[in-house]
């Protein structure tokens, strides 16, 4: 019963006194986000799975920071959609912070601060737990910087001549700790959460909905599809999260 949701998810979203939202992949696709699978040309006969690993960083630092020079520079011409600046005015009207995030691609920290204007943008900024590839970080320190185009020689840290690398998450590292932890309160306060565009399958993804709904509230999901957590939402709409957000949010 379409309608039904609708009413529904409307009700939880007005009625809500702390709201979380995860999103995933799903909600840059209107962006033109190209996925690790787009990969065009020279990338093509590399597996994501093998390339953006630690292990492969530590063998051939080279390609694995050419690769993300890749990601980067098709990012360039990707902007926020509706979909991110639903959620950016919906975070800076609260005044409280609850978006959190699988997405490397920045789209929600551009929209938070385009849509904040002159106000400060700090609670539509999102909780980033696989990091973004608009960044770099010391391999060996803390340090962190604007991601830089790639030159001549291996970038290295100023402070402590450790590697630059991208401040994302590869696969088998583990999640900042801080960071999840951060998202998993956000998630247990909350009486509502919002899944957008993810297919919520793989941790931490799956495991924040249900510490909402473990600590005793509900889950409202957009998606064009069906996924693993449809069957446990109060209310699931299916469509565009860039139709659907706006007119959920707004
Ligand atoms: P996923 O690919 O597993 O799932 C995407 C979900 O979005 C699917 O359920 C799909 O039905 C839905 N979807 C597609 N288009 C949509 C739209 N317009 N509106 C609403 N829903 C839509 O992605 P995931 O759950 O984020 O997990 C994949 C992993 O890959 C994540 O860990 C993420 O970090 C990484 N990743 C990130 C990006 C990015 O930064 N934009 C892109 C690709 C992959
Ligand atoms: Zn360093």
């Amino acid at each position: 019963m379409e309608q039904g949701q609708w009413r529904q998810a409307r009700r939880l979203v007005r009625e809500a006194r702390h709201v979380v939202a995860l999103t995933g992949a799903g909600i840059s696709a209107e962006s033109g986000v190209p996925t690790f699978r787009d990969a065009g040309g020279l990338w093509k006969s590399y597996r994501p799975e093998e390339l953006a690993t630690p292990e492969a960083l530590a063998r051939d630092p080279r390609t694995v920071l050419e690769w993300y020079a890749w990601r980067r520079s098709a990012l360039a011409d990707c902007r926020p959609n509706e979909g991110h600046r639903a959620l950016a005015r919906f975070f800076l009207r609260r005044g409280e912070a609850g978006l959190v995030t699988q997405n490397v691609d920045g789209l929600h920290t551009r929209a938070a601060l385009e849509e904040a204007g002159e106000d400060p943008a700090e609670a539509a900024l999102p909780l980033e737990l696989h990091g973004a590839v608009g960044r770099d970080r010391c391999e060996s320190c803390a340090a962190r910087w604007p991601a830089e185009p790639l030159g001549e020689t291996l970038p290295r840290c100023s402070a402590c001549g450790g590697l630059r690398r991208p401040d994302v998450v590869l696969f088998g590292e583990m999640l900042d700790p801080d960071l999840l932890d951060r998202a998993r309160r956000l998630a247990e306060r909350a009486d509502l959460c919002l899944v957008v565009g993810t297919s919520a399958v793989v941790y931490p993804a799956a495991a924040l909905p249900l510490a909402t709904r473990e600590a005793g509230g509900l889950i409202v999901e957009v998606n064009v599809r069906r996924t693993a957590l449809t069957e446990v939402a109060a209310a699931a709409l299916r469509g565009e999260a860039g139709t659907v957000l706006p007119a959920l949010l707004d």
